[in-house]
């Protein structure tokens, strides 16, 4: 929409996109469910299966639902194109398969998302193209690593699970100058606190199940690009088939008119989480870029203008039983996959089994917090009795 240019990522969050005058006024857009669209004579028919035909020509190529979420997307990142596929990793793969064939060679952050670094060992490499994983920290160094055939490098700022940042303009600067191209996976930082295509990124995926969705109940990714690669990208994913329902659609765009609020929240949640860990005995290392003592936090202050609620912090060593006592007690923690609902979630994890260009040298057990939207004293009572009952099972343990 035009006359939203220039206003700030937050009042756009909530217009964009929505055109309730072509809709008897109403507020949101209608949900289409649509294989089938008939055009009214041959003439139009024949328009119809013509790249740029303005209208609608088959369901899995778009409907009215899925125009309206992707214009509001697109509008968000300052994209020339945005599209919605089924899932965050299908929005990798399309995104990595459209600039990829076969005989190239693709860089990848060691702290990426671990079925990216899957998608890239198991089905990339069965069609020819090599990855390297390379440092999330090496910023301009990346130059080092860029071969004759490097067709991409692929960030994500932060890792999902350890949360080191990474100077995407130092390596987006490096990339383009070798003619690579630029992709990050952006569902932490979304649109609201990293302006990925500002930074030099040419092609921004993100996981939309997680905070655009905000409610733990839709699985849904976007690829947003710059005009150079929106073509490229759409044909991709035509190519794979893939495409979103309309209900997902639906509950997509109406999530993402509240994220900016909800995101504050988590934001502020997980910063105070993270800051009272910090100070807790029974914690050796908070992983958060947004406080000082991380060591890419100048980084994260130049490149973002927020944090979401999701961060992770290491145990100092204590027997298994003891942190089965702090899991397995929590009252507001849930226990699962994903992140970016309205509600909390702790989960351990293991990046050294992840990683093959650092190492990861933490003796402790690693948990990931997604702060939800609960009162910030509920979240931090409920993780105090938790390192308590660790304590307790720790010391009858020894
Ligand atoms: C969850 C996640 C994805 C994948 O999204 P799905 O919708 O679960 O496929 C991609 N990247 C990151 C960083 C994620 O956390």
């Amino acid at each position: 929409m035009d006359d939203l240019k220039g206003m700030a990522a937050r009042t756009r969050l909530v217009h964009a996109g929505r055109h309730p005058h072509d809709n008897h006024g109403v507020v949101n857009p209608p949900v289409y469910h649509a294989s089938t669209i008939l055009q009214p004579s041959l003439a139009v028919w024949e328009a119809s299966r013509k790249p740029d035909f303005p209208g609608y020509r088959y369901g899995r190529a778009g409907t009215p639902t899925s125009r309206s979420f992707e214009e509001a997307v697109a509008d968000l990142y300052g994209a020339a194109d945005a599209v919605a596929v089924s899932s965050g990793l299908a929005a990798i793969a399309c995104a990595l398969m459209a600039v990829l064939r076969a005989g190239d060679h693709l860089l990848v952050s060691d702290s990426a998302y671990f079925p990216t670094r899957k998608f890239c060992d198991q089905m990339l490499a069965r069609y020819g193209v090599e990855t390297t994983y390379y440092d999330p920290r090496l910023g301009g160094r990346i130059a080092d690593l860029l071969r004759p055939n490097t067709r991409a490098v692929f960030t994500e700022a932060p890792g999902s699970l350890t949360f080191e940042m990474q100077d995407i303009p130092a390596i987006a600067a490096a990339a383009h100058a070798h003619g690579a191209v630029v992709l990050t996976d952006n569902t932490w930082g979304t649109a609201l606190h990293f302006d990925a295509l500002g930074k030099g990124v040419d092609i921004v995926v993100e996981a939309v199940t997680k905070y655009i969705c905000g409610h733990s109940d839709v699985m849904m990714g976007l690829i947003a690009s710059t005009a150079e690669h929106a073509g490229a990208v759409r044909d991709m994913v035509r190519l794979h088939g893939n495409c979103s329902g309309p209900d997902d659609l639906y509950l997509a765009q109406r999530g993402l008119r509240t994220m900016g609020v909800r995101l504050k929240q988590n934001e502020a949640n997980g910063l105070a989480l993270a800051t009272w860990l910090e100070g807790r005995p029974e914690v050796s290392k908070v992983l958060h870029p947004g406080l000082p003592s991380h060591p890419d936090h100048a980084l994260w202050q130049r490149d973002f203008s927020g944090a979401s609620g999701l961060f992770s912090f290491v145990l100092r060593p204590v027997p298994r039983a003891a942190l089965a006592a702090f899991l397995d007690g929590l009252k507001l923690y849930g226990m699962g996959a994903s992140w970016g609902g309205f509600e909390s979630l702790i989960l351990p994890g293991d990046p050294k089994a992840l990683r093959t260009a650092t190492t990861w040298d933490e003796p402790g057990q690693l948990l990931r917090i997604h702060a939800g939207l609960e009162d910030v004293d509920d979240l931090i009572a409920d993780l105090e009795a938790g390192l308590e009952r660790l304590t307790a099972a720790a010391k009858a343990a020894a």
